[in-house]
Formats: C-alpha cells, structure tokens, sequence
C-alpha cells in the first residue's frame, strides 16, 4: 500500500472508488451533498498534481441494468459546482464499455471523468472478476475513498485490488481518515474508553456491545434498546420498545460485562409519553418503572447527567446511535445533552468518534459536527469494523 499524499499523480490514469451514493429529489436534484463534498479533498490533490481521474460510484439500487432516476450524470451540477470553473468535467454513460475506455485514453492531464452507475451492472455487487479486470482497465492507479461502502465486497471496492501492483493501490484522504480514527478507537485507544451505544434495537447492536466488552472501560446503552435491559432485570416498562427475544442476550450481556469489569450504564429515568407521536403527552418515569400504557422514548434529566458524568471523564469516546427518538422535539432533550458532553469532553482533550448513521444526523443537526475529533461518514462500515469485521475495502488496499 502507498502513500496517497506522497504520490505524484502527474499524467497518471487514477481511477477513483468513491461513494456519491446521494439522497436525489423528484427532479432528480441532489438533496445532501455531504457525500460528494467528503471526496472533494481526494479529487483536488490528484486534479492539482495533473492526474487524469475516473470517478467511479454506485447511486441508489437499481434493479441490474440501466435506469434513469439512478444514473450518475444527475450530480454532474453538483459536482462541477463544488470543483469550480477549472476543472472540466466529461461522464461516460457507461462504466465498463469502450467509450469508457476511449474517454479514458484520451483524457488530458486535470480532467476529470465520471463514470455511470456501477450497479447499473449486476456483477458490481457479486464481485465478479472480469467486470472487475474492465474496470481496472482504466486506470494505472486504484484509490479507494468509499468508506461507506468498505464492508462490501464488490468489484469495484475489492475485487479489482487484485489487478494493480501494490505500489498503485491507495486509500483516499478520506479513507485514509476514516480507518486511521476507527484504527485509534479500536486499537490505541486511551483509558477510560467510553462507548456510547443508542437506537432502536438490541438485534442490532449485539456484536458491536460484546467485540466493546473486550475494549472499553464504560458502556452507556441509551434509546429504545435500554427497555430490552430493563425488562430482563424485572422493571416495569410499560409499551416501550421491547425485543422479548433478546432478554436473554440482554442479561448474558449485563453478566459478561460483570465478569469483565466493564461497566454498563443504563439510563436510571426516561421521559415517557402515552402515544409514539409528536404530540403525545409527556411525563418523567423511573425507566424501570413505567406507567402502563405509556412508552419510554427519550432518557430522563437523571439520566443525562449520568451519563454526562461518565463521558466527561473519558479520554476515548465512540458513539453510535440516538438516546431518544431525536426525530420528534418533545424527545431529542437527551441525545442533545449526550452531544453537548461529548464536545465538552473533546475539549478537554477527548479523542471522539461519532459513527453510525442516525448519531451521525443529531450531532449534524445539533451543530456539533465540528466539536468533536470526527465524524464518519460509513454507518454500516462503521458498524461491521467495531464488530470486529475484517472490511474488505480496507483489505484490499493493505493486504
Ligand atoms: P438505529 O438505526 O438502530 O440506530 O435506531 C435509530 C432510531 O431509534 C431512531 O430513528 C430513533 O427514533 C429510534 N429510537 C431511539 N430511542 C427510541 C425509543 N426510546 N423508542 C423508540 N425508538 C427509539
């Protein structure tokens, strides 16, 4: 593996992993162009050294061929737009063909062509090597920067490592940055270590908990899932969300952790409403003793000092995934605090790691975006590396 910033792309071919895979309106205009502005770093430094750079990426999910409300050239606007005047951007409306390849070969060095969907083939996701072996075709340098989709083995973000020399496959600035504070959070971190796991379901969240069990000092499980616990250790949750299939993994957890001597925190009060909507009426509640009829949806003003507590003497902080349903006004109070801490904390010198993709949306949305040490963009990459999961976008590159 190389060095993306110490190589000097002049006159090269790069053909370029990235996910533009962006929310597109009814006039199929983009809607959140986060994703684009993410790789804009990456594509600069290669346009800048006079390198002729492929953009590939898939958008959406189409169904195997061809359709238009999924194809690439409706971000072209926003892309030139955020390149600016001097850069010329052509598309090739197919990936892997000849004009693909024509375009390519003809390119002049600071140009940039930006491939169709990726997925508008079938073998993109099965990994097929011979669409993989066309693809790479393209270019004398593979770069990826798609790390939102680094858990996927698919020809474009794995498969075709194999047809470049190790010297000329890379990570991306972006990657680069995304591994290297997963990597920190996963394997340097410094102690105590909080992990700060949210959300809905405990289903989903059970492999990232038991891989933090071996890691963290602290484990705060706030959102939906806490009811789960709650009612495993006897509490009265009323209709909360409630997986009565997991309250046996619950309580394996709760005693792991035990034997561990990780601590787990579990929000001591809720805020609790009669109905999930909007406009429910509210009190406060001991979480495990709920009125019934009523539904926990946000922790409790207890809880949030807790678990403020516990964050503000971190040193290592990841979290994944709301406290409440941060969506409705009446109950995002704890999610806001749970960001204010861990700005807080990354202030006084915190390393802070916000994954997962409805975290991801409230410290946007909050305006905390800047006041923690990063913000990833993977949700499901996220995920599957704090599970322990070797990615295969990362492997790729390295091994
Ligand atoms: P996840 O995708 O598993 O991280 O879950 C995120 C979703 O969990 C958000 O849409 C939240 O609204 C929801 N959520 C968080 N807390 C609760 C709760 N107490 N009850 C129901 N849903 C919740």
């Amino acid at each position: 593996m190389s060095s993306f910033q110490d190589h000097n792309f002049n006159g090269q071919k790069v053909l370029v992993r990235v996910d533009f895979n962006v929310p597109l309106n009814d006039k199929l205009e983009v809607t959140d162009d986060n994703r684009i502005r993410a790789a804009i770093p990456t594509i600069k430094k290669i346009i800048s050294d006079g390198g002729k750079l492929i953009l590939m990426s898939h958008l959406g999910r189409p169904k195997g061929g061809p359709e238009d409300k999924f194809s690439l050239k409706h971000i072209i606007p926003t892309l030139a737009g955020l390149l600016g005047n001097d850069t010329t951007v052509l598309f090739a409306n197919d990936c892997a063909g000849e004009q693909a390849l024509l375009t390519a070969n003809m390119m002049r060095n600071g140009e940039v062509l930006l491939l169709e969907n990726l997925r508008f083939y079938k073998e993109e996701e099965k990994g097929d090597a011979a669409f993989a072996e066309k693809l790479a075709r393209l270019g004398d340098v593979w770069v990826n920067d798609a790390f939102g989709t680094a858990h996927r083995a698919h020809a474009s973000t794995a498969v075709i490592a194999q047809y470049f020399p190790k010297q000329n496959r890379m990570f991306g600035l972006l990657m680069e940055a995304e591994v290297s504070s997963a990597e920190k959070v996963m394997h340097q971190s410094e102690k105590p270590f909080v992990a700060i796991i949210g959300g809905a379901k405990v289903s989903d969240k059970i492999l990232i908990i038991e891989n933090l069990l071996e890691r963290a000092t602290d484990i705060i499980i706030g959102g939906g899932m806490a009811y789960t616990f709650m009612k495993a250790e006897g509490g009265e949750i009323g209709t909360s969300l409630c997986e009565e299939e997991r309250l046996e993994t619950a309580l394996a957890i709760l005693k792991k952790a035990e034997e561990k001597g990780v601590n787990i925190h579990l929000p001591s009060d809720s805020v609790i409403a009669n109905k999930f909507a909007a406009d429910a009426e509210t009190s406060m509640a001991p979480s495990n003793n709920i009125t019934p009829g009523w539904m926990g949806l946000d922790i409790g003003a207890n809880a949030c000092s807790q678990f403020a507590n516990v964050i503000m003497h971190s040193k290592t902080i990841l979290w994944n995934g709301p406290m409440g349903v941060f969506e409705m006004h009446n109950f995002q109070h704890g999610t806001r605090c749970i960001a204010e801490a861990v700005a807080a904390a990354t202030q006084k010198g915190a390393f802070s790691l916000v994954g997962g993709g409805d975290s991801v949306s409230a410290v946007n949305q909050f305006g905390f975006a800047d006041k923690v040490s990063y913000v990833s963009t993977g949700g499901g990459a996220m995920l599957e590396y704090f599970e322990g999961k070797t990615l295969p976008g990362i492997a790729a590159v390295k091994d």
